[in-house]
């Protein structure tokens, strides 16, 4: 049996055609030319289709969670797995990645460590102090417990 496809205009046998009813306004597209419209409507509507699935995903932010939440509870063992095959096997590329990061933002991260100081400036003298006071407290026991 052969059926007519009305985009390229040529009869093919039944097989060509998808088999489950997807006809457009009733006419009837082989597969080829299905594809071909499907492809050309997500590539004309390529942003309105993102912005779409940005919307959904944005609108069923709890699902989409528990989907990645399942799916890592799920698959746990292969993503661990994978994420430690692929740092053995990249070692040395990871290593060169950062050390070229820390050299080329060498300049920010200083200025970010800095800046971190300043900002807890309070902060770390008293955890610098409570430091020595404890390490202190210590060395004079030891020394009052070598006397005894
Ligand atoms: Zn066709």
């Amino acid at each position: 049996m052969r059926k007519f496809c009305s985009k390229c205009k040529q009869w093919k046998d039944m097989e060509e055609f998808y088999q489950r009813r997807r006809s457009i306004r009733g006419k009837s597209l082989c597969k080829a030319c299905e594809n071909e419209t499907v492809k050309k409507y997500r590539e004309a509507n390529k942003e309105k289709i993102n912005e779409k699935g940005k919307r959904w995903r944005e609108k069923n932010k709890d699902k989409v969670k528990e989907w990645n939440k399942r799916y890592y509870e799920e698959n746990k063992e292969k993503i661990l797995e994978y994420q430690k095959r692929y740092c053995e096997e990249h070692a040395e590329e990871i290593a060169e990645y950062q050390k070229k990061y820390r050299e080329e933002n060498k300049e920010a991260l200083k200025e970010k460590r800095s800046k971190y100081e300043e900002e807890n400036k309070e902060r770390l003298r008293e955890y610098r102090r409570n430091y020595y006071r404890e390490y202190n407290r210590r060395k004079r026991e030891e020394r009052k417990k070598n006397v005894l």
